[in-house]
C-alpha cells in the first residue's frame, strides 16, 4: 500500500501569497495542502509589504468577506504626501480627512505591517479550514503528465494534480520545473530601517520624499509611516560602504539626522537591498502541472509596492486556472487553462517590472540625463506646478514624462 499523501494542489510555501492560494482553494473545496519550509510561528523579517491597493483589498474581500475591510481597519492611511528637493518642498497634496472604519467601502489603500497582513489572512485560513503543513522544506520534484510527486526534506511523499509554487525568491519549484529568473539587479544599494512609533508623541501621518536631503550628504530619503510605526528608506551613494550605514551603531549615526532622536531607540528591523528586477521566462512549467506566484515568479524593486500587490493576483488566477484545468473534457482544454492564466500574469509581472524600473530610473543618481531633469524640474516648480506631481511620482515610476523638458532637450 502507497504511504504517499494525496491531494489536488499542494502550494508550497506559506507566505502572504501562499497563504491566499491556501484560502482561495479552501474556499473553493479543492482538497489542498498549504507545505511550509519553517514551523509555526517563525519570526518573520521586517515590516516588507506596508502598502495594500484598494484593488488588493478588493480581491481580499472577495475570496473571503470581511478580510478586505478587516485589512483596511487595521492599516493606517496617510493623507499627505510631500516632496522635498535638497530640502525645498517642491509637492505637497492633502487628501483630507480619512476614513478607515467605513464598512460599506473600502479605502484607497491600507498601511500596515506585513505580519499583520500575514497574521489577518492566516486566521481566514483556518477559519476556512485550510490544511496546513508546517516545518515541511519540500526539497524536489518529479513532474508526470498527470500530476507532480513531491518530496519533502525528511522524505515524506505527496501527490498532487498541480503545485502552486509561492516559495518566495528562491523557489525550490521554479528550479526544479526547469524555469529562470529573468532580468538585471541594480546597482544602487536601499537601506530599509523599521522604526516604532511613539504613540503618545505621534509624527503626523505623512508620505515624505526627500530628494537629495541636505542633512544625509544629498543621499535620498524616504519616511512611509504605516500602522504603529515608519519606514525610511535610504539610498546609498555609490562609493559608500553600505557596512558603514547599516550596522545598529551605523544606523544610531544618521538616523537623527533626519529624525527625532528618540527613533534612533526605536529602530525594529534593519536590512539592504540591491534590488533584482526579475520575472520568470514562465509561469508554468511544460506538463503544465506547475504555476508560480508571488516571489517565486518574480522580484521587483519596492517602489511602487508591486511585490504583494502583484503576488495576491497571481494566487487567485492561479487557483482559477488550476479550477478550470480540473474540470476540462480534455487534455488540451486542461493545458490551454493553465497557459492562460500562466501567460496572463507573466504579463503583468513584466508590466510591473518595467513601472518599478522606471521608477528606479528616476530615483538613480547616476543617470546624467535624469539628474538633469529632475534639476530643472526642481527649479521651475513655482512656475510649472504640475513638474512637482512628475517629481513626487518618481519613486513610484511615473505615468507620463515631463514634456516642458522632453522639448527643451
Ligand atoms: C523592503 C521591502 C518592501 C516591500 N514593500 C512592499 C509593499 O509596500 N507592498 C507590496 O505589495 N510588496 C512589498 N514588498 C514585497 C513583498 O514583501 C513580497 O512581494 C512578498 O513578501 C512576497 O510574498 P511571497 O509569499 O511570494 O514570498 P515570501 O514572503 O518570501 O514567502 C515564501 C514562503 O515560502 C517558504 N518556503 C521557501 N522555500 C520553501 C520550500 N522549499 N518548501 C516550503 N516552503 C518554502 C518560506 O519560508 C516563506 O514562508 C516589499 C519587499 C521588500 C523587501
Amino acid at each position: 500500500m502507497s504511504r504517499r499523501k494525496k491531494c489536488d494542489v499542494i502550494v508550497v510555501g506559506a507566505g502572504p501569497v501562499g497563504l491566499v492560494a491556501g484560502l482561495a482553494l479552501q474556499k473553493k473545496g479543492i482538497s489542498s495542502v498549504v507545505m511550509e519550509a519553517e514551523p509555526f510561528g517563525r519570526e518573520r523579517p521586517g515590516s516588507r509589504a506596508i502598502y495594500l491597493h484598494s484593488a488588493t483589498l478588493k480581491l481580499l474581500e472577495e475570496t473571503a468577506t470581511g478580510l478586505g475591510f478587516t485589512l483596511a481597519r487595521n492599516g493606517i492611511i496617510w493623507p499627505v504626501k510631500r516632496t522635498l528637493y535638497k530640502g525645498k518642498e517642491v509637492y505637497v497634496r492633502n487628501y483630507g480627512p480619512t476614513n478607515n472604519k467605513d464598512s460599506h467601502k473600502l479605502p484607497h489603500f491600507t498601511a500596515l505591517h506585513q505580519d499583520e497582513i500575514e497574521k489577518y489572512i492566516y486566521e481566514e485560513c483556518v477559519e476556512a479550514g485550510v490544511q496546513f503543513s508546517w516545518d515541511s522544506p519540500v526539497e524536489k520534484l518529479v513532474i508526470e503528465d498527470n500530476g507532480v510527486v513531491l518530496t519533502t526534506k525528511s522524505g515524506e511523499e505527496w501527490e498532487a494534480k498541480y503545485i502552486i509554487g509561492c516559495d518566495g525568491a528562491r523557489s525550490v519549484v521554479r528550479e526544479q520545473a526547469g524555469i529562470k529568473l529573468e532580468g538585471p539587479r541594480t546597482n544602487d544599494t536601499f537601506l530599509v530601517v523599521d522604526v516604532k512609533e511613539d504613540e503618545e508623541n505621534p509624527l503626523p501621518l505623512e508620505r515624505i520624499f526627500h530628494y537629495q536631503h541636505p542633512a544625509m550628504g544629498g543621499r535620498n530619503v524616504m519616511f512611509v509611516p504605516f500602522k504603529g510605526g515608519w519606514r525610511v528608506d535610504l539610498q546609498l551613494l555609490e562609493s559608500d560602504n553600505p557596512e558603514e550605514f547599516s550596522t545598529i551603531n551605523g544606523v544610531r549615526k544618521w538616523l537623527p539626522k533626519v529624525m527625532d532622536s528618540k527613533y534612533a531607540d526605536r529602530i525594529t528591523w534593519v536590512s539592504t537591498y540591491r534590488f533584482h528586477q526579475v520575472v520568470a521566462n514562465s509561469l508554468t512549467d511544460e506538463k503544465r502541472r506547475i504555476l508560480l506566484a508571488g516571489e517565486a515568479a518574480h522580484l521587483f524593486a519596492p517602489f511602487g509596492a508591486r511585490g504583494l500587490n502583484s503576488g495576491v493576483p497571481d494566487a487567485l488566477l492561479a487557483v482559477k486556472g488550476i479550477e478550470t484545468a480540473i474540470r476540462a473534457n480534455s487534455e488540451d482544454e486542461r493545458a490551454q487553462a493553465i497557459d492562460e492564466v500562466a501567460n496572463e500574469r507573466r504579463i503583468a509581472a513584466l508590466w510591473n517590472r518595467d513601472g518599478s524600473s522606471t521608477a528606479l530610473h528616476h530615483l538613480q543618481g547616476n543617470a546624467p540625463d535624469m539628474n538633469m531633469k529632475r534639476e530643472l524640474a526642481a527649479s521651475l516648480v513655482s512656475v510649472i506646478p504640475r513638474l512637482g506631481r512628475w517629481l513626487d511620482e518618481g519613486p513610484y515610476g511615473p505615468k507620463f514624462g515631463p514634456p516642458e523638458l522632453t522639448t527643451k532637450y
